[in-house]
């Protein structure tokens, strides 16, 4: 274990980030409560919250009322809008620019189709573009702009900077997109896999002041995972931790992966392969209700709530397929909890807004799992509402480690 001191510089960044993460979790506070929480002197205190206002990231509000008697406490508050962060979201097929506050209120938004395989250069020059457009039309003025976060799908490479392989989001392996963002928008640029930056945004707006440890769990087109202890998302030693998307679960016959493996988890529970599942048999002229359900639509219309239609309303071989991919996702998740004992799964994706899913899910992570292992289950309060504030909190997140300094 290295063991390593802090300069003076250190130590002002370490306080003021305590400060401005705090100040984000609870709102406005006297400088003598903020004292108290991040366990610094008053002088201390006094001291970086000057310096902040100076910096315009802290402002003052209105004296709490008092006794009358001494003098009456300040209140001292984000000043959310002293910066902002922009951001670009890249998942498979789709894409979205955006702009947050330091709170991680969303200034603008635009989303995009991609191609499968989207040319890499191409789409990351568009998007640049049309953010730098957005940018100037919202009125952010480059001083104002603290850098482009970039949520990516699949493996970045280890020094954060290139994408390794984007699971057919981009056409390029290993492509340099911090380098190309950096040199295309002239601002600095961090990136993260896309299912961190959500859960990395999630739980920055859902400001617990107690994290615990937390399990991620996302389903959109495929399976994708996170881990937290503290607050801090844990990487694991090859910076792949929690890629439960990518377990093989089919030992033989497994369709084919993204990840160009087969019978991973992913061909089996996520909405894709049950959609995938259902469209073949449809195509072999069985499953009658689904078929109802789907008159007039091609098959490439349908929708995963289509498919659980169909299996709540009695499609035996859809209820089937659902169930199995219900059961195969809860045997990973309890591994999961018994492996890591998290404090709670987040639940975050489409699917998870359909009861009859959600239910049997449920009920299939409580099945032979003892009391002691009762883990909280809970959809997202955010589902659906992160994919526009994630990218560009990676930026914020990163400033407020920093202590708001360059
Ligand atoms: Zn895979």
């Amino acid at each position: 274990m290295p063991f390593e001191g802090d300069n003076m510089m250190g130590v002002k960044r370490t306080n003021r980030s305590a400060a401005l993460h705090i100040l984000h979790e609870c709102g406005s506070m006297s400088r003598k409560r903020l004292s108290e929480s991040i366990k610094l002197t008053p002088a201390a205190i006094t001291k970086i919250v000057g310096e902040m206002i100076a910096d315009g990231l802290l402002s003052e509000g209105s004296p709490l009322p008092g006794s009358g008697v001494g003098r009456r406490e300040v209140m001292v508050e984000l000043n959310a809008r002293a910066r902002a962060a922009l951001g670009i979201f890249i998942n498979l097929r789709q894409a979205f620019v955006s702009a947050v506050w330091l709170d991680g209120g969303v200034i603008f938004s635009e989303s995009f189709t991609l191609p499968e395989r989207a040319p890499a250069e191409e789409t990351v020059r568009m998007l640049c573009e049309r953010l730098g457009a957005l940018a100037a039309a919202n009125g952010l003025e480059k001083e104002k702009l603290l850098g482009v976060g970039v949520a990516m799908r699949g493996v970045i490479s280890p020094d954060g900077r290139a994408v390794h392989n984007s699971f057919g989001a981009l056409d390029e392996r290993d492509y340099p997109i911090c380098e190309r963002v950096e040199a295309l928008t002239g601002l600095p640029c961090v990136m993260s896999n896309n299912v961190r930056a959500l859960f990395a945004a999630q739980m920055f707006l859902s400001r617990e002041p107690e994290l615990g440890s937390q399990f991620f769990l996302r389903c959109e087109a495929g399976i994708g995972a996170s881990f937290s202890i503290g607050g801090r998302i844990w990487l694991g030693s090859s910076g792949q931790c929690a890629e439960i998307g990518h377990i093989p679960v089919v030992r033989r016959g497994g369709k084919s992966c993204s990840c160009g493996k087969s019978g991973c988890l992913e061909t089996v529970a996520s909405p894709g392969a049950m959609l995938r599942d259902a469209r073949e048999l449809l195509s072999d002229g069985r499953s009658e209700v689904l078929r109802r359900i789907m008159r007039g639509r091609g098959a490439e219309d349908m929708t995963i709530e289509d498919v659980f239609e169909a299996a709540r309303s009695g499609d035996a071989e859809i209820a089937a397929l659902v169930d199995r991919a219900a059961a195969t996702l809860a045997a990973a998740l309890k591994g999961v909890i018994y492996t890591l004992d998290p404090g709670k799964i987040v639940l975050y994706g489409r699917m998870f807004e359909n009861p009859y899913y959600l239910s049997k899910l449920i009920a299939e992570m409580r099945e032979g799992v003892d009391s002691g292992h009762n883990v909280p289950i809970e959809k997202s309060r955010l589902n659906h509402k992160l994919e526009d504030r994630a990218a560009g909190l990676l930026v914020v997140g990163d400033f407020f480690d920093r202590g708001g300094l360059a």
